[in-house]
Protein backbone atom coordinates (compact mmCIF):
# COMPACT_ATOMS: atom_id res chain seq x y z
CA UNK A 1 0.00 0.00 0.00
CA UNK A 2 1.31 3.30 -0.84
CA UNK A 3 0.22 6.03 1.64
CA UNK A 4 -1.33 8.89 0.61
CA UNK A 5 1.03 12.65 1.10
CA UNK A 6 0.40 15.58 1.76
CA UNK A 7 1.85 16.95 -1.32
CA UNK A 8 -0.88 14.28 -3.31
CA UNK A 9 -4.19 16.22 -1.03
CA UNK A 10 -3.11 19.21 -2.40
CA UNK A 11 -2.69 18.29 -6.19
CA UNK A 12 -6.34 16.10 -5.68
CA UNK A 13 -7.60 19.14 -3.93
CA UNK A 14 -6.07 21.48 -7.13
CA UNK A 15 -8.50 19.32 -9.39
CA UNK A 16 -11.92 21.61 -10.65
CA UNK A 17 -14.49 19.48 -12.53
CA UNK A 18 -15.12 22.61 -15.25
CA UNK A 19 -17.72 20.54 -17.53
CA UNK A 20 -19.30 18.61 -14.62
CA UNK A 21 -18.87 18.33 -10.89
CA UNK A 22 -16.83 16.08 -8.98
CA UNK A 23 -18.08 12.74 -7.24
CA UNK A 24 -15.78 11.71 -3.84
CA UNK A 25 -16.89 8.19 -2.27
CA UNK A 26 -15.72 7.43 1.30
CA UNK A 27 -15.95 4.09 2.08
CA UNK A 28 -15.77 2.36 5.63
CA UNK A 29 -14.53 -1.33 5.07
CA UNK A 30 -12.68 -1.67 8.19
CA UNK A 31 -12.80 -5.64 8.93
CA UNK A 32 -14.03 -5.19 12.66
CA UNK A 33 -16.92 -3.85 10.97
CA UNK A 34 -17.60 -5.18 7.98
CA UNK A 35 -15.98 -8.92 7.94
CA UNK A 36 -17.62 -9.95 4.86
CA UNK A 37 -17.38 -8.34 1.03
CA UNK A 38 -21.39 -8.23 1.09
CA UNK A 39 -20.73 -6.50 4.44
CA UNK A 40 -19.15 -3.64 2.44
CA UNK A 41 -21.63 -4.02 -0.55
CA UNK A 42 -24.36 -3.20 1.23
CA UNK A 43 -22.28 0.00 2.86
CA UNK A 44 -21.84 1.06 -0.77
CA UNK A 45 -25.47 0.50 -1.64
CA UNK A 46 -26.64 3.00 0.89
CA UNK A 47 -24.09 5.51 0.49
CA UNK A 48 -24.77 5.26 -3.50
CA UNK A 49 -28.29 5.12 -2.65
CA UNK A 50 -28.81 9.14 -1.20
CA UNK A 51 -26.20 9.71 -3.61
CA UNK A 52 -28.64 8.57 -6.61
CA UNK A 53 -31.39 10.67 -5.33
CA UNK A 54 -29.62 13.75 -4.99
CA UNK A 55 -27.63 13.93 -8.68
CA UNK A 56 -30.66 15.40 -10.45
CA UNK A 57 -29.74 12.90 -13.88
CA UNK A 58 -26.31 14.32 -13.99
CA UNK A 59 -24.66 11.65 -16.72
CA UNK A 60 -21.42 12.44 -15.52
CA UNK A 61 -22.36 12.05 -11.65
CA UNK A 62 -23.83 8.40 -13.03
CA UNK A 63 -20.97 7.61 -14.80
CA UNK A 64 -19.44 8.23 -11.60
CA UNK A 65 -21.59 6.61 -9.26
CA UNK A 66 -21.38 3.39 -11.87
CA UNK A 67 -17.40 3.56 -11.93
CA UNK A 68 -17.13 3.46 -7.83
CA UNK A 69 -19.67 0.82 -8.06
CA UNK A 70 -17.88 -1.52 -10.26
CA UNK A 71 -14.79 -0.94 -8.21
CA UNK A 72 -15.93 -1.86 -4.82
CA UNK A 73 -17.89 -4.89 -6.47
CA UNK A 74 -15.05 -5.78 -8.19
CA UNK A 75 -13.20 -6.46 -5.25
CA UNK A 76 -9.57 -5.21 -3.88
CA UNK A 77 -6.72 -5.83 -1.02
CA UNK A 78 -8.58 -6.05 1.98
CA UNK A 79 -5.69 -7.28 4.21
CA UNK A 80 -4.35 -3.79 5.41
CA UNK A 81 -6.97 -1.23 4.09
CA UNK A 82 -9.59 -0.16 6.16
CA UNK A 83 -10.70 3.12 4.31
CA UNK A 84 -11.17 3.78 0.52
CA UNK A 85 -11.58 6.73 -0.87
CA UNK A 86 -12.72 6.93 -4.48
CA UNK A 87 -12.81 10.41 -6.48
CA UNK A 88 -14.38 10.66 -9.95
CA UNK A 89 -15.15 13.29 -12.72
CA UNK A 90 -16.10 11.13 -15.96
CA UNK A 91 -16.67 13.86 -17.90
CA UNK A 92 -13.04 14.87 -17.80
CA UNK A 93 -11.99 10.83 -17.44
CA UNK A 94 -10.81 11.51 -13.88
CA UNK A 95 -10.22 8.82 -11.55
CA UNK A 96 -8.08 8.70 -8.20
CA UNK A 97 -8.61 5.97 -6.05
CA UNK A 98 -6.61 5.53 -2.30
CA UNK A 99 -6.19 3.16 0.13
CA UNK A 100 -5.82 4.13 3.34
CA UNK A 101 -4.81 1.52 6.26
CA UNK A 102 -7.04 3.70 9.22
CA UNK A 103 -11.08 3.32 8.49
CA UNK A 104 -13.22 6.39 7.07
CA UNK A 105 -16.59 7.67 7.28
CA UNK A 106 -18.73 7.07 4.66
CA UNK A 107 -20.16 9.38 2.92
CA UNK A 108 -20.56 10.47 -1.09
CA UNK A 109 -20.23 14.10 -1.98
CA UNK A 110 -20.70 15.91 -4.92
CA UNK A 111 -19.43 19.02 -5.49
CA UNK A 112 -16.78 21.28 -8.02
CA UNK A 113 -13.35 19.04 -6.86
CA UNK A 114 -12.71 16.17 -5.28
CA UNK A 115 -14.01 16.58 -1.05
CA UNK A 116 -10.38 16.01 0.62
CA UNK A 117 -11.11 16.40 4.14
CA UNK A 118 -11.11 13.35 5.54
CA UNK A 119 -7.88 12.37 3.67
CA UNK A 120 -6.38 15.59 4.95
CA UNK A 121 -7.62 14.44 8.68
CA UNK A 122 -6.24 10.90 8.43
CA UNK A 123 -2.63 12.07 7.22
CA UNK A 124 -2.73 15.03 9.62
CA UNK A 125 -3.30 12.68 12.68
CA UNK A 126 -1.08 10.38 11.77
CA UNK A 127 2.67 11.69 10.89
CA UNK A 128 5.34 8.98 9.74
CA UNK A 129 7.72 9.07 12.96
CA UNK A 130 10.36 6.85 14.70
CA UNK A 131 10.28 4.82 17.83
CA UNK A 132 14.00 4.07 19.16
CA UNK A 133 13.93 1.86 22.21
CA UNK A 134 17.50 0.75 23.99
CA UNK A 135 18.73 -0.50 26.95
CA UNK A 136 22.31 -1.46 27.92
CA UNK A 137 22.66 -4.09 25.59
CA UNK A 138 19.57 -4.17 23.02
CA UNK A 139 18.28 -1.62 20.30
CA UNK A 140 15.18 -1.62 18.81
CA UNK A 141 14.23 1.25 15.55
CA UNK A 142 10.62 1.12 14.29
CA UNK A 143 8.83 3.17 12.46
CA UNK A 144 5.17 3.86 11.80
CA UNK A 145 2.81 5.37 8.71
CA UNK A 146 -0.35 6.22 9.35
CA UNK A 147 -0.31 3.99 12.32
CA UNK A 148 1.09 1.10 10.53
CA UNK A 149 4.57 -0.72 11.59
CA UNK A 150 6.55 0.02 8.16
CA UNK A 151 10.12 -0.71 9.15
CA UNK A 152 11.30 -2.76 12.59
CA UNK A 153 15.11 -3.64 13.39
CA UNK A 154 17.04 -5.17 16.42
CA UNK A 155 20.69 -5.10 17.10
CA UNK A 156 22.24 -6.62 19.98
CA UNK A 157 25.49 -5.77 21.64
CA UNK A 158 26.41 -8.24 24.16
CA UNK A 159 27.72 -6.94 27.23
CA UNK A 160 31.38 -8.09 28.54
CA UNK A 161 30.74 -11.24 31.72
CA UNK A 162 33.02 -11.84 34.29
CA UNK A 163 35.67 -8.97 33.70
CA UNK A 164 35.14 -8.11 37.78
CA UNK A 165 36.72 -11.40 38.45
CA UNK A 166 40.09 -10.72 36.20
CA UNK A 167 42.31 -9.48 39.39
CA UNK A 168 44.45 -7.97 37.04
CA UNK A 169 42.25 -4.76 36.40
CA UNK A 170 41.86 -2.23 39.16
CA UNK A 171 38.27 -1.37 39.92
CA UNK A 172 38.84 1.91 38.13
CA UNK A 173 40.15 0.10 34.95
CA UNK A 174 36.85 -2.61 35.08
CA UNK A 175 34.06 0.93 35.61
CA UNK A 176 35.89 2.69 32.90
CA UNK A 177 35.88 -0.34 30.34
CA UNK A 178 32.04 -0.99 31.28
CA UNK A 179 31.30 2.31 30.30
CA UNK A 180 33.07 2.47 27.34
CA UNK A 181 31.13 -0.39 26.04
CA UNK A 182 27.91 1.24 26.96
CA UNK A 183 29.04 4.55 25.09
CA UNK A 184 30.11 2.06 22.08
CA UNK A 185 26.27 0.24 21.99
CA UNK A 186 24.68 3.52 22.01
CA UNK A 187 26.44 4.76 18.87
CA UNK A 188 25.37 2.01 17.18
CA UNK A 189 21.95 2.86 18.74
CA UNK A 190 22.23 5.61 16.95
CA UNK A 191 23.96 4.25 14.03
CA UNK A 192 20.76 1.64 13.61
CA UNK A 193 18.21 4.51 14.04
CA UNK A 194 20.09 6.92 11.52
CA UNK A 195 20.10 3.97 9.18
CA UNK A 196 16.06 3.85 9.20
CA UNK A 197 15.68 7.61 8.96
CA UNK A 198 17.87 7.19 5.79
CA UNK A 199 15.60 4.59 4.38
CA UNK A 200 12.04 5.63 5.59
CA UNK A 201 12.14 9.29 6.66
CA UNK A 202 10.25 10.72 9.44
CA UNK A 203 9.13 13.63 10.68
CA UNK A 204 9.08 12.68 14.21
CA UNK A 205 11.07 10.44 16.70
CA UNK A 206 10.43 9.09 20.12
CA UNK A 207 12.60 7.62 22.03
CA UNK A 208 12.42 5.01 25.08
CA UNK A 209 15.77 4.37 27.25
CA UNK A 210 16.42 3.94 30.84
CA UNK A 211 17.22 7.46 32.53
CA UNK A 212 20.57 7.13 33.12
CA UNK A 213 21.29 6.12 29.41
CA UNK A 214 18.64 8.68 27.30
CA UNK A 215 20.87 12.12 27.35
CA UNK A 216 24.30 10.46 26.65
CA UNK A 217 22.04 7.98 23.54
CA UNK A 218 20.34 11.86 22.81
CA UNK A 219 23.99 13.83 22.66
CA UNK A 220 25.01 11.18 19.84
CA UNK A 221 22.33 11.16 17.93
CA UNK A 222 22.67 12.52 14.61
CA UNK A 223 21.65 16.56 14.21
CA UNK A 224 18.56 15.59 11.81
CA UNK A 225 17.15 12.92 14.75
CA UNK A 226 17.47 15.32 17.25
CA UNK A 227 15.92 18.03 15.91
CA UNK A 228 13.18 15.39 15.44
CA UNK A 229 12.76 13.96 18.86
CA UNK A 230 9.37 14.80 20.30
CA UNK A 231 8.57 12.67 23.28
CA UNK A 232 10.36 10.30 25.72
CA UNK A 233 8.41 7.28 26.72
CA UNK A 234 8.83 3.93 28.56
CA UNK A 235 7.44 1.11 26.26
CA UNK A 236 9.58 -1.84 27.56
CA UNK A 237 11.91 -3.23 24.91
CA UNK A 238 10.88 -6.88 24.99
CA UNK A 239 7.07 -6.02 24.26
CA UNK A 240 5.56 -7.52 21.13
CA UNK A 241 5.07 -5.51 17.98
CA UNK A 242 1.49 -5.04 18.45
CA UNK A 243 1.99 -3.83 21.69
CA UNK A 244 4.81 -1.33 21.30
CA UNK A 245 2.53 -0.33 18.37
CA UNK A 246 -0.50 0.23 20.32
CA UNK A 247 2.23 2.35 22.98
CA UNK A 248 3.20 4.22 20.53
CA UNK A 249 0.54 5.35 18.88
CA UNK A 250 -0.89 6.72 22.21
CA UNK A 251 2.64 8.69 22.81
CA UNK A 252 2.27 9.86 19.19
CA UNK A 253 -1.10 11.00 19.33
CA UNK A 254 -0.11 12.75 22.66
CA UNK A 255 2.23 14.78 20.81
CA UNK A 256 -0.12 15.68 17.93
CA UNK A 257 -2.55 16.82 20.72
CA UNK A 258 -0.35 19.27 22.41
CA UNK A 259 1.33 20.62 18.57
CA UNK A 260 -2.22 21.36 18.17
CA UNK A 261 -2.70 23.13 21.52
CA UNK A 262 0.50 25.00 20.77
CA UNK A 263 -1.43 26.22 17.32
CA UNK A 264 -4.50 27.47 18.86
CA UNK A 265 -2.44 29.51 21.95
CA UNK A 266 -0.69 30.78 19.14
CA UNK A 267 -4.09 31.76 18.04
CA UNK A 268 -5.40 33.36 21.33
CA UNK A 269 -2.68 35.97 21.30
CA UNK A 270 -2.91 36.43 17.75
CA UNK A 271 -6.60 37.20 17.34
CA UNK A 272 -5.87 40.96 19.37
CA UNK A 273 -3.00 41.78 17.74
CA UNK A 274 -4.33 41.45 13.88
CA UNK A 275 -1.77 38.02 13.51
CA UNK A 276 -5.02 35.74 13.81
CA UNK A 277 -8.61 35.74 12.70
CA UNK A 278 -11.33 33.38 15.27
CA UNK A 279 -15.00 32.46 13.89
CA UNK A 280 -16.27 30.88 10.28
CA UNK A 281 -17.15 34.47 8.88
CA UNK A 282 -13.72 36.09 9.47
CA UNK A 283 -11.59 33.02 8.76
CA UNK A 284 -13.00 32.58 5.18
CA UNK A 285 -12.84 36.29 4.42
CA UNK A 286 -9.12 35.88 5.05
CA UNK A 287 -9.69 32.86 2.97
CA UNK A 288 -10.98 34.89 0.39
CA UNK A 289 -7.97 37.73 0.59
CA UNK A 290 -5.31 35.00 0.51
CA UNK A 291 -3.39 36.24 3.93
CA UNK A 292 -3.98 32.65 5.56
CA UNK A 293 -0.43 30.79 6.87
CA UNK A 294 -2.39 27.76 9.17
CA UNK A 295 -6.12 27.30 9.25
CA UNK A 296 -7.11 25.68 12.35
CA UNK A 297 -10.23 23.80 12.08
CA UNK A 298 -12.04 21.07 14.88
CA UNK A 299 -12.06 17.93 13.63
CA UNK A 300 -16.13 16.96 12.81
CA UNK A 301 -16.79 21.14 12.41
CA UNK A 302 -19.65 21.24 9.36
CA UNK A 303 -21.87 24.38 8.45
CA UNK A 304 -23.71 25.18 5.62
CA UNK A 305 -22.57 28.15 3.25
CA UNK A 306 -22.13 29.62 -0.53
CA UNK A 307 -19.57 29.21 -3.57
CA UNK A 308 -19.21 31.31 -5.81
CA UNK A 309 -18.72 29.53 -9.28
CA UNK A 310 -17.51 32.80 -10.81
CA UNK A 311 -14.99 34.18 -9.02
CA UNK A 312 -14.68 31.69 -5.87
CA UNK A 313 -16.03 34.12 -3.09
CA UNK A 314 -16.61 31.41 -0.19
CA UNK A 315 -18.97 32.77 2.57
CA UNK A 316 -21.85 32.15 5.12
CA UNK A 317 -24.24 34.24 3.36
CA UNK A 318 -26.02 33.77 0.09
CA UNK A 319 -27.34 34.25 -2.35
CA UNK A 320 -25.34 36.67 -4.85
CA UNK A 321 -21.71 36.91 -4.34
CA UNK A 322 -20.69 40.24 -2.53
CA UNK A 323 -18.07 40.42 -4.77
CA UNK A 324 -19.64 39.73 -8.67
CA UNK A 325 -22.78 39.78 -8.19
CA UNK A 326 -23.47 36.32 -9.29
CA UNK A 327 -25.90 33.70 -8.05
CA UNK A 328 -23.18 31.44 -5.77
CA UNK A 329 -23.78 27.70 -5.13
CA UNK A 330 -24.95 26.47 -1.93
CA UNK A 331 -23.17 24.22 -0.08
CA UNK A 332 -23.34 21.43 3.04
CA UNK A 333 -20.44 22.32 4.33
CA UNK A 334 -18.56 24.95 3.78
CA UNK A 335 -16.04 24.56 6.20
CA UNK A 336 -14.82 21.19 3.75
CA UNK A 337 -14.42 24.20 1.54
CA UNK A 338 -12.15 26.03 3.45
CA UNK A 339 -9.96 23.24 4.13
CA UNK A 340 -9.60 22.69 0.82
CA UNK A 341 -9.20 26.46 0.04
CA UNK A 342 -6.40 26.69 2.23
CA UNK A 343 -4.73 23.40 1.11
CA UNK A 344 -4.88 24.55 -3.01
CA UNK A 345 -3.25 27.85 -1.16
CA UNK A 346 -0.60 26.09 0.43
CA UNK A 347 -1.43 26.94 3.66
CA UNK A 348 -0.26 24.66 6.79
CA UNK A 349 -3.99 22.83 7.92
CA UNK A 350 -4.43 21.33 11.71
CA UNK A 351 -7.19 19.77 12.36
CA UNK A 352 -7.67 19.92 16.18
CA UNK A 353 -9.43 16.79 18.04
CA UNK A 354 -10.80 17.81 21.47
CA UNK A 355 -9.52 21.15 21.31
CA UNK A 356 -11.97 23.01 23.77
CA UNK A 357 -10.47 26.22 23.38
CA UNK A 358 -10.91 26.09 19.81
CA UNK A 359 -14.13 25.58 20.50
CA UNK A 360 -14.67 28.08 21.96
CA UNK A 361 -13.41 30.62 19.72
CA UNK A 362 -15.72 29.30 17.29
CA UNK A 363 -14.40 26.00 15.98
CA UNK A 364 -12.11 27.55 13.29
CA UNK A 365 -9.38 30.29 12.97
CA UNK A 366 -6.52 31.19 11.22
CA UNK A 367 -3.19 32.29 11.92
CA UNK A 368 -2.68 35.13 9.63
CA UNK A 369 0.14 37.36 7.22
CA UNK A 370 -1.34 40.21 8.34
ZN1 LIG B 1 -18.34 36.01 -7.16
Amino acid sequence: MVAITEQEIRTLAGFKGEQAPVTSCYLNVDGATHVRHQDVVRELDRVLRSARERSNGNPSVAGDLARIEAHVRGGFDRSRTRGLAMFSCTAHDYWRVVELPVAVHSQVVVNHAPCVRQLEVVVDQHERFGLLLVDRQRVRMLVFELGELVESTAAFDQLPRGDDEDHSYTKDQVRDHAAARVRQHLHHAAQVAFEAYQAQGFERLILGAPDDLAGELESVLHPYLRERLVARCAIPLHASDDEVRRAALEVEAEVERSKEADAVASLREGVGAGRAVAGLGPTLAALVERRVKTLLVSSGYVEAGWRCRGCGWIGTLGRSCPVCTQEMDQLDDVVEQAVEEALAQSCRVEICVGNADLDVAGRIGALVRY
